[in-house]
């Protein structure tokens, strides 16, 4: 059975997740607040064997990003539909086989307790996490 379910905004897309996530992690660097439209990104990281989508696969759209400054491609995947932020994955993460999926389209948020947070050199002035994740001013 799965531990939590997610969607997009539109329903199009649905997918599940099976035990606990391996992390979670908060990002500022410039694309990812651009890839969400907001002010950072929180996501669930998950071995890809636990990850499933169930419908609306034909709706996802995959952006690859090149010239990332950790170098090699970002794979960042949304709905066709209604553009939200699915889920996406580093060259490094493509290598270890674990997809970081966006907590927001996540019915169970609770899972996700950031445990990193990167390019905090790039956070905005505003923004204040409480948690006792590790924190890197990079990548
Ligand atoms: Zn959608
Ligand atoms: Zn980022």
């Amino acid at each position: 059975m799965a531990s939590t379910t997610g969607n997009c905004l539109c329903e199009a897309v649905r997918y599940e997740m099976y035990g606990k996530p391996i992390n979670s992690a908060v990002c500022h660097c410039n694309s990812c607040q651009q890839f969400s439209g907001s002010a950072f990104m929180a996501n669930c990281w998950y071995k890809e064997e636990d990850f499933k989508v169930v419908r609306g696969q034909e709706c996802i759209r995959t952006y690859n990003e090149e010239g990332t400054t950790t170098g090699g491609t970002m794979k960042r995947s949304f709905c066709k539909t209604c553009g939200s932020s699915l889920f996406q994955q580093t060259a490094g993460l493509q290598r270890a086989k674990i997809i970081s999926v966006t907590s927001g389209t996540m019915n169970n948020r609770s899972l996700c307790q950031p445990g990193l947070e990167v390019w905090c050199s790039n956070r905005r002035d505003w923004v204040s996490l409480n948690h006792n994740g590790e924190k890197l001013d990079r990548q």
